[in-house]
């Protein structure tokens, strides 16, 4: 099942669902010089006061990220289903009480948009993160430039990107798994050889007999074994937002993983995990088994692979919980729903996008007329002669392109110039 987002984001108090409701006093910072809420800054990798720009350090601890054994962890794991806990808060700031969606432990307050960070209930807490490296504003610029580029999106998607705070960043759970494996295969290699044939041809309109060259392929039985170390698998922890979008956003950089520290969730949605130890280790599972079968086929070598059956065995099997940060923002079109996502440390985007069919139709339309209105001169050419065009109308044909040209024309001096070209308002956005 998957929850939408991030429309889900906070409820005000009264709508309290079937669920655990709990008290939660949440902790937030508050600026030295000033008092105002300290929100974590991407640009600075510090706490930053927006009103007074001072910035704080997060003075974080140098302890190794430790990876956790995933065989005695799923031993001692409550497999109880997940609990669903909403947390009700008082916000410390002006008072106001609402209450966050079950799994969120951070949000800002609907009312003055100070941070309230709760603490995590499930039984795996998270120790280490990946900070915010890009910030709000470098977020919406990368989803403008995209959306940019899109050819056929409907007027409305470009409003989106005019209306400021439309992305929200998240940080949501990842596991990611290490594991040396080793398999042992069977199978069978396939070489390629030839066999002179004769075949019956037609040649110089006799028929002949014709020697020719065709492909056999030998199959020799093969077995062996390989050996594999995977650092670092990853592995989405949360049901919240669809697979396609948190996939189509990897790679993440685990090596710039640093311990946690709730500094860095202030400003933030964070959202514990939804899909268990075990689920991910099978979803990681699948993963490295595509890796094990293609060293399987390098193993067998020759001109084809036949894999007959294979066993892996698992050693040094690791896990880590963690948290990854996005941008994200949805849309309506049509009664559609569409989620984009950024990736919080390398900018990478994906999302799913609407078609205006106003715009392919008027641009059929305009194909179509050029067709048209070039058969229609050939016809006359035909008719008159090429003098026909030098006479009365020299410059009608062929020089005028057909307007798309004129398109692709703008398109390529604009990106030339480092521009996007946008088709909508036909310009060139720098
Ligand atoms: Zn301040
Ligand atoms: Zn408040």
């Amino acid at each position: 099942m998957e929850r939408g987002f991030p429309g889900r984001r906070r409820h005000l108090s009264a709508s309290a669902a079937q669920t655990l409701t709990m008290q939660f006093s949440p902790i937030n910072y508050t600026c030295p010089g000033c008092g105002a809420p300290l929100k974590f800054s991407p640009l600075t990798g510090t706490l930053r006061c927006e009103f007074c720009k001072r910035e704080v350090p997060i003075e974080g601890e140098h302890a190794p990220i430790v990876e956790h054994d995933l065989h005695s962890a799923l031993a001692t794991l409550d497999h109880a289903p997940n609990q669903e806990i909403t947390r009700e808060i008082t916000c410390p700031k002006c008072g106001g009480s609402f209450t966050l969606d079950p799994f969120a432990i951070s949000a800002n307050c609907p009312y003055c948009d100070t941070p309230a960070i709760t603490e995590f209930v499930q039984e795996i807490h998270p120790e280490s993160i990946l900070p915010f490296q890009i910030a709000h504003k470098q977020a919406q610029e990368i989803f403008a430039r995209w959306i940019g580029s899109l050819w056929f999106a409907p007027r409305e998607l470009k409003h989106l990107v005019d209306t400021r705070k439309s992305l929200t960043g998240y940080y949501l759970p990842w596991w990611t798994y290490d594991a040396d494996t080793v398999t042992d295969y069977a199978g069978q290699r396939g070489d390629i050889y030839y066999v002179t044939v004769q075949k019956r041809m037609i040649v110089n309109g006799e028929e002949r007999l014709v020697e020719v060259q065709e492909p056999r392929i030998q199959w020799t039985p093969v077995s062996g074994q390989v050996a594999r170390s995977f650092d670092d698998v990853t592995i989405r922890a949360s049901q919240g937002v669809s697979r396609k979008i948190l996939d189509a956003l990897e790679p993440w950089d685990t090596s710039q993983l640093v311990p946690f520290d709730p500094k860095y969730l202030s400003g933030f949605d964070t959202e514990e995990y939804t899909i268990g130890l075990d689920n991910g280790f099978e979803m990681a599972r699948v993963r490295m088994d595509g890796v094990i079968r293609s060293d399987i086929r390098l193993d067998i070598g020759g001109d084809q692979q036949q894999i007959l059956n294979y066993h892996t065995r698992y050693h040094n099997t690791t896990y880590k919980n963690t948290l990854f940060p996005l941008w994200m923002t949805h849309f309506t079109y049509k009664g559609k729903e569409y989620y984009y996502a950024i990736n919080g440390q390398s900018g990478r985007i994906t999302g799913e996008r609407p078609y205006s069919y106003t715009k392919i139709v008027l641009l059929i339309l305009a194909l179509l007329a050029v067709f048209f209105l070039a058969a229609f001169f050939d016809d006359i050419r035909e008719t008159y002669g090429e003098n026909f065009f030098h006479r009365s109308a020299p410059q009608a044909y062929p020089s005028a392109p057909p307007a798309s040209t004129d398109v692709f024309r703008h398109t390529a001096d604009c990106e030339s110039r480092g521009g996007v070209w946008d088709y909508i308002n036909d310009q060139c956005d720098r």
